[in-house]
């Protein structure tokens, strides 16, 4: 999502005659876009900053902002903290940033955390003649309910908003024809989307979904994230008929425990996820399914955690992302007691262990069989290129002809535990 963010307010500013350089030494304007998911990446950002003060002191006048979820989370401390900053901006007043820049660079130090109503992504113009590269993101909705125990989202990004699926179909219309094959919708708890059109429709994903996909130079439709309570029937079903939904979903569930579920407020049971898994395999059996973890949550016992082992071994992920439990202020879950980090760290070293050995064995069972690749991008040698399987894999060919864009049928050779390599197949 960062990312999106990130290339839209590019996108957006380049209107206004700011353009990018490579360097941060090389600008005048620097904008950090920060995470606060977890202390580490909140951490990043002053060091980040402590880089940028001896730039600053090259050219005192470069202006720099921090903007995103730390920037919403710390406002105004971080102007105390770093001296060097100009702007804190939160991360729905995005669309401000040219009013914002001026009056910087009049002199001015602005902190805006503000959640206004307006989509920020209708005024951060997406500029409709350049050529983007074949797979792209679009946030659809933003935001979260939820209220994890342990997740800062619900504080730092807000309460849920589904954008228009009006404006939706138009910008995916704008990608599409810029170059862009494969979309994928972007939303905190992208699958919670509702909307209503203008005509008074209402919109679910699955909607929305089917609707993008008429688009017909489209080619791939992803989504992600998705949480297990609102992944619906039709949802699901769509997985069975829209051909173009790539069979890979991001379900994380966080444990294998209902009780650790239970403290985390997830809303859900590990029964009630393997339903899910269930229902989608039978209608979609070679579905890649993929998840996040955390370990060592607040009261998770061992027995806990070898039910999370459990769990992976019933599931049999493609791919994961696992992390040791953070804790975050403000959240209900940080007043609880943090197990000991080495607790944290041999749970986080067994999961992984695990989860990898299933990675392994998913990309194993590619191997002489034939994929369509959408090629990304070129690789690090010459006449290499790189795309992705439908279940996400990275592979890898030769080619003497430009592929970017392509689909292509790859017979899948090797495999070197992250990425998967082939040959074109005519
Ligand atoms: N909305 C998505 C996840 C968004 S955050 C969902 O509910 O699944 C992305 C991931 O970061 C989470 O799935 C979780 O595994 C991890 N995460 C969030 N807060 C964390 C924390 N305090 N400590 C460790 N990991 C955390
Ligand atoms: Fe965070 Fe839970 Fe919301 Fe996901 S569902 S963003 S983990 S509060």
């Amino acid at each position: 999502m960062n990312v999106f963010d990130s290339e839209r307010i590019s996108d957006s500013l380049s209107n206004i005659g700011i353009r990018k350089v490579r360097k941060p030494e090389w600008s005048d304007l620097i904008i950090l876009n920060t995470c606060h998911i977890r202390e580490k990446a909140a951490e990043k950002v002053y060091s980040e900053l402590g880089r940028f003060k001896k730039i600053k002191k090259e050219n005192p006048e470069i202006k720099i902002g921090v903007i995103g979820c730390v920037a919403q989370a710390e406002g105004q401390e971080i102007i105390r903290r770093a001296e060097i900053v100009d702007m804190v901006l939160g991360p729905q007043v995005y669309h401000r940033l040219p009013k914002i820049i001026k009056r910087i660079q009049e002199g001015e130090r602005i902190v805006d955390t503000d959640f206004p109503i307006e989509d920020k992504f209708e005024k951060l113009v997406q500029s409709n003649n350049a050529k983007r590269p074949p797979v792209s993101f679009l946030t659809v909705q933003e935001g979260c309910d939820k209220f994890c125990s342990f997740c800062v989202v619900p504080y730092t990004r807000g309460v849920e908003v589904s954008r228009s699926p009006e404006v939706l179909i138009k910008e995916s219309q704008i990608l599409v024809a810029s170059g862009v094959r494969e979309l994928t919708l972007l939303g905190q708890n992208v699958n919670a989307y509702q909307a209503r059109s203008e005509t008074g429709d209402n919109f679910d994903l699955a909607i929305l979904i089917k609707e993008i996909c008429l688009i017909k130079d489209l080619k791939r439709l992803r989504f992600v994230t998705s949480h297990p309570k609102d992944m619906t029937d039709n949802l699901i079903q769509l997985f069975a008929e829209e051909k173009k939904l790539m069979p890979y979903l991001h379900l994380p569930v966080q444990s294998g425990s209902d009780k650790v579920l239970k403290d985390m407020n997830r809303g859900h049971t590990v029964r009630t996820y393997i339903d899910i898994i269930e229902k989608l395999r039978k209608i979609r059996p070679d579905i890649a399914i993929s998840s996040d973890f955390i370990v060592g949550f607040p009261g998770e016992t061992e027995e806990d955690f070898s039910l999370t082992l459990d769990l992976c071994d019933k599931i049999r992920y493609a791919q994961a992302y696992s992390f040791k439990y953070s804790p975050r202020v403000g959240t209900p879950a940080y007043e609880r007691t943090n197990l000991p980090e080495e607790v944290k760290v041999s749970r986080l070293a067994r999961l992984q262990k695990k989860i990898n050995l299933h990675q392994t064995q998913f990309q194993m069972n590619l191997i002489e069989t034939i994929q369509e690749i959408l090629i990304e991008k070129r690789g690090k040698f010459s006449n290499q290129y790189i795309g992705r399987s439908p279940y996400m894999n990275p592979v890898v060919i030769t080619s003497a002809k430009d592929m970017i864009g392509k689909i292509i049928k790859v017979r899948i050779r090797n495999s070197n535990g992250l990425s998967l390599s082939g040959e074109a197949v005519t």
